[in-house]
């Protein structure tokens, strides 16, 4: 496994690879990597020939006050989760080599950004966006992986590269979740013990919309206020919204029908965690 810090060196080991004929895959990551990240990796090792991981804590998907200072950074573990996982290269750059000097050029999708995390995040989506289109353009993979856990993320990604015409294939993979329902992040790490119990309590008010959606219920205010009681009980937890919208648009849906998005944010300590579940009301 080779580690790359420049983009010279990333895009001069990608280029032999092609060079063989090989189909490069690419999982962008910021590092803290878990088994939702090895799920990515383990996917791209199956469907490429040659697999990049990049490393990158972007400064600019982060707002004041969020976590960027504090977001863990365990690069060695990092680096022996990839070499056990297959990968060829892990790309390490620096904020210098990604940001070299001021910014003037920014990659903004508009309409699918302003719901959901667009609200209480402004600025983040144009941060992801930006530091992906780089990263396409650095690494040319046939594909990039990304994770439904972040489902507007998956989105707005996705749209970029349609509406720019980028020469690759976004894949999104399954939300990877703990035995008890918790969808694994790198933020559950701020958590205590006894937040971590409580914070079981989004997946459950996830499961409650998709039992009330199969039940029949149409209504998402009905089940959102279903939700929104399910959390509400636990005292830790402090709702940033709980929404059910077009699994494409990312429109509210007052009447649910077709393919929904039920997505949960909420604030448990210092951690923001978000959540969420696809029902094809189609499949009933
Ligand atoms: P991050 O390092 O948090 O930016 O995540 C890098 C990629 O891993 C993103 O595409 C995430 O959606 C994905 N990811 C993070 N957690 C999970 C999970 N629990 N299951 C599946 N994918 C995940």
């Amino acid at each position: 496994m080779e580690v790359a810090r420049t983009i010279e060196s990333v895009r001069s080991l990608v280029k032999a690879a092609r060079g063989e004929g090989k189909r490069i895959g690419l999982v962008p990551t910021m590092g803290a990597l878990h088994v939702g990240h090895i799920s990515l990796i383990e996917r791209a090792v199956k469907n490429c020939d040659s697999v990049v991981v990049s490393i990158f804590v972007n400064p600019t998907q982060f707002g004041p006050g969020e976590d960027f200072e504090k977001y863990p950074r365990p690069l060695e573990a990092d680096l022996r989760v990839c070499r056990d996982a297959g990968v060829d290269v892990v790309f390490v750059p620096s904020r210098e080599e990604m940001y070299r000097s001021e910014n003037l050029t920014w990659v903004d999708v508009e309409k699918l950004t302003e719901p959901l995390c667009g609200r209480s995040r402004p600025g983040h989506f144009r941060g992801v966006t930006t530091v992906c289109a780089k990263l396409f353009n650095i690494v040319a993979p046939d594909v990039a992986f990304f994770g439904q856990k972040d489902a507007q993320q998956a989105i707005v990604v996705k749209r970029m590269v349609a509406d720019l015409h980028m020469a690759l294939e976004i894949f999104v993979c399954p939300t990877v979740r703990q035995a008890d329902g918790l969808a694994v992040s790198s933020r559950n790490e701020y958590l205590t013990e006894q937040q971590k119990k409580d914070a079981v309590w989004i997946y459950k008010s996830l499961q409650k919309c998709r039992e009330m959606i199969e039940g029949g219920v149409t209504d998402s205010e009905r089940i959102i206020t279903q939700m929104r009681e399910i959390l509400n009980r636990t005292p830790s937890i402090e709702i940033e919204y709980v929404s059910i919208v077009d699994a494409e648009t990312l429109q509210r849906v007052e009447r649910i029908g077709g393919k929904v998005l039920a997505a949960v944010a909420v604030g448990i300590g210092s951690a923001r965690l978000i959540d969420n579940i696809l029902v094809d009301c189609h499949e009933q």
